[in-house]
């Protein structure tokens, strides 16, 4: 595989980033999975079935919208690529999907992952349920206290939630435990990672699953201005899974502008921050080389967002490369500006947006573009989930 921005090269590296950074005892595994994942996914039989679960189960194509009321208040032209409709409301069911149809090629009959909010826990229980296969997913106890309802959607689904209950309690301890339980379990379980994250080949195989979002954007953007090129693209980074889908199809296309939004949390300059590009430097975190945000001493550091999908140390590495090669434009958005983002869209498109895509949504108000630009934004989730933090916001 000839490297490019948007696969890596056989290694697993995007320029400088990426690779297979694991513990002996994984090797096997993530080996395993290596040698398969792009003949499994090239198989007819493969490709026909994803395309029917995404179609009729997870409601694809999901709609190109032109938001009117909103492209007149910025004068240009803003176009929504309505991920928030996607089944189980977000963009996190099209790699969850894909996934489950590569462990069951691989004859795994055991499926595990971590989830930090629960997005990607309840996504993975969904799949399991459809595929009648055993569900384990660990979540930091500090983060089950936090987000009951989806501990109670992954149950509802079947799916056991173990409590990580070292370190902090959260995303981090959650994964460490979900690797150990991989490591002695090696034949009968499938490691589902929820972002473009981890050792290769898993930041290359979840771009690919995700890339369907820009596949979709450049057919559907022909159909409504003659040109499958927007001039720019625009979605918000926790791992970088929806920013990767969004990006992919256009990341070799010079014309199209890149626009990467990271969660500022309280402000780059405070210490309550999770815009890894801005505040890390590079490093090894869960099995591959990027940017992460660590200590003078290398120790990991705690990331803070009030959005919980973006409240991750890192950033998968197809991101670190577009990051330090230019090819890419980095953003943060604050908590404030998110919110003021997400009340905006509701009051203008009737749409209530993820605390998370609020992020991207934000990137409106900090570059000015063109009268006749198209713009596209990922709006990767929906807002129920954030109902409580929207409430707290209007004071109530
Ligand atoms: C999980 C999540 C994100 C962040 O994850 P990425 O891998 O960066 O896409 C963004 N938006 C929503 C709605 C999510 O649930």
């Amino acid at each position: 595989m000839q490297a490019s921005y948007k696969q890596p090269d056989e290694q697993g590296y995007y320029g400088a980033f990426g690779g297979a950074y694991i513990p002996e005892m994984l090797y096997r595994n993530v080996e395993e999975l290596r040698g398969n994942y792009l003949k499994i996914m090239a198989e007819p039989s493969f490709q026909q079935e994803y395309r029917l679960l995404l179609t009729d189960y997870a409601g694809r194509p999901t709609p190109l919208y032109h938001a009117a009321r909103l492209s007149n208040k910025y004068q240009t032209n803003v176009y929504l690529k309505r991920e928030d409709l996607c089944h189980t409301g977000a963009h996190k069911v099209n790699n969850t999907i894909g996934q489950i149809l590569v462990a069951e090629r691989l004859g795994k009959k055991r499926i595990i992952a971590e989830t930090g909010a629960g997005q990607h826990g309840v996504a993975t229980a969904t799949v399991c349920a459809l595929k009648g296969l055993e569900c384990i997913v660990y979540m930091g106890e500090k983060d089950i206290e936090r987000q009951a309802p989806n501990v109670a959607r992954m149950k509802m689904l079947g799916a056991t939630v173990i409590p990580a209950k070292s370190g902090s309690k959260t995303l981090k301890d959650a994964t460490n435990e979900a690797i150990r339980d991989w490591i002695n379990n090696p034949n009968d379980t499938f490691y589902i990672i929820g972002s473009v994250v981890g050792p290769h080949p898993y930041p290359d195989m979840v771009a690919r699953f995700q890339s369907v979002i820009s596949k979709e954007i450049r057919t559907q953007l022909a159909e409504k201005t003659g040109s499958e090129l927007p001039s720019a693209v625009i979605a918000c980074v926790g791992g970088g899974s929806n920013a990767a889908g969004t990006f992919y199809h256009f990341l070799d296309e010079p014309s199209v502008g890149i626009y990467a939004v990271e969660a500022a949390g309280c402000g780059i300059d405070t210490d309550k921050s999770a815009a890894a590009t801005q505040l890390g430097k590079p490093g090894i975190l869960h099995g591959s080389r990027s940017f992460l945000m660590q200590t003078e001493d290398g120790q990991v550091e705690e990331p803070y967002s009030i959005s919980a999908g973006l409240d991750y140390p890192g950033i998968g590495p197809m991101h670190a490369n577009l990051f330090v090669t230019g090819r890419g434009n980095f953003l943060n958005a604050t908590d404030q500006e998110a919110l003021d983002a997400a009340f905006e869209l509701a009051k203008l498109e009737g749409i209530i947006p993820a605390l998370e895509s609020s992020h991207a949504l934000a990137a409106l108000k900090k570059v000015s573009f063109a009268k006749d630009d198209n713009i596209v934004i990922c709006l990767s989730g929906r807002g129920d989930k954030d109902m409580e933090t929207y409430m707290k916001a209007m004071g109530q």
